[in-house]
C-alpha cells in the first residue's frame, strides 16, 4: 500500500508541476488516476484573531489574485517560519527586521519561528533577487530592470501524511543590503504576501502598497480587512487528497 501511495503521490506531483509550468487550471489539461481526487475548494475556519477583527475602513480584496488552487490561505497554525542563519557581523539587522515583521503580523495570525528549514512553511533567504534582463523585440535593446530588494515565491506540494494534504510553501529572498527601516518595511510587505495577500494595494498608507516608499507604512486596518476576507474564501489548499 505504501508503494502504491508513493506512486500516485509522484503522479500527482508531476501533474501539479506540469500544470504550474503550463499555467493551466487544475480542472483542465490533465486527468488524475480515477482512485485519487483533488479536494474541492472549501473555506477553513477563521483563526480567532481574525474572527475577532472588525474595522469599517474598507479593503483592497479586488486586487488579490487566487492561484489555480484557490487563495493562499494557511490552515495549520502556527505558521512555521525559518530564517537563514548568517554570520555574526551581518546577522543582526536582517533577522531583527524579519522578527519585528513576524511580531507585527502575529497580532492577526499565529506565527512561530522554527530552527529547522525542512518543516518550515515560510523560508527567508538572505540574498538579493536575481535581476532578469530581457530583450525589447522592437528596438532589440537589452532592458535591465531596477534591482529589487525582495521576492516572494510559492510552490505547491503534497504534505506526506495519511491521507496527504495539498499544501503550499513560501520562500522569500530579502536583500541584506538595505538600511534597517527599509529592511523592516520590505520584510513586513513580503510577509503580508506570504500570509496570503497575493496582490497589491493602490494606497501608499497600506503595508502592501505596490511601490517602495521612503517611509514604509505599518500594517493598516485595510491590510487586515483584506487578509480577513482572503481567509474567508474557499481554497483547495490545506485539505486532504482523498481516495474516491
Ligand atoms: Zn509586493
Amino acid at each position: 500500500m505504501k508503494n502504491w501511495g508513493r506512486f500516485f503521490s509522484l503522479g500527482i506531483l508531476l501533474h501539479l508541476a506540469l500544470f504550474f509550468l503550463l499555467g493551466n487550471s487544475p480542472s483542465l489539461g490533465y486527468s488524475l488516476p480515477n482512485s485519487v481526487s483533488f479536494p474541492p475548494a472549501r473555506s477553513h475556519p477563521l483563526p480567532l484573531s481574525l474572527e475577532q477583527w472588525q474595522n469599517p475602513t474598507g479593503d483592497y480584496f479586488d486586487r488579490i489574485e487566487p492561484t489555480p488552487l484557490g487563495y493562499l490561505v494557511w490552515s495549520d497554525f502556527p505558521v512555521k517560519i525559518y530564517l537563514e542563519p548568517g554570520d555574526r557581523s551581518t546577522d543582526q539587522k536582517w533577522s531583527k527586521a524579519i522578527r519585528d515583521a513576524i511580531a507585527q503580523w502575529s497580532v492577526y495570525l499565529p506565527l512561530q519561528e522554527v530552527t529547522e528549514q525542512e518543516n518550515a512553511d515560510i523560508i527567508w533567504l538572505r540574498s538579493r533577487p536575481p535581476t532578469r534582463a530581457r530583450i525589447d523585440r522592437e528596438n532589440r535593446q537589452l532592458i535591465i530592470p531596477r534591482a529589487r530588494n525582495a521576492e516572494a515565491k510559492y510552490a505547491f506540494y503534497l504534505r506526506s501524511q495519511t491521507p496527504p494534504i495539498l499544501a503550499h510553501r513560501f520562500s522569500i529572498l530579502l536583500s541584506p543590503d538595505q538600511n534597517a527601516t527599509h529592511t523592516l518595511g520590505t520584510a513586513r510587505h513580503e510577509l503580508g504576501h506570504a500570509l496570503g495577500i497575493w496582490g497589491h494595494s493602490p494606497l501608499e498608507t497600506d503595508a502592501l502598497y505596490e511601490a517602495q516608499t521612503s517611509n514604509p507604512p505599518p500594517i493598516s486596518p485595510r491590510d487586515v480587512n483584506t487578509l480577513r476576507k482572503i481567509y474567508e474564501q474557499p481554497t483547495q489548499l490545506g485539505w486532504e487528497i482523498a481516495d474516491s
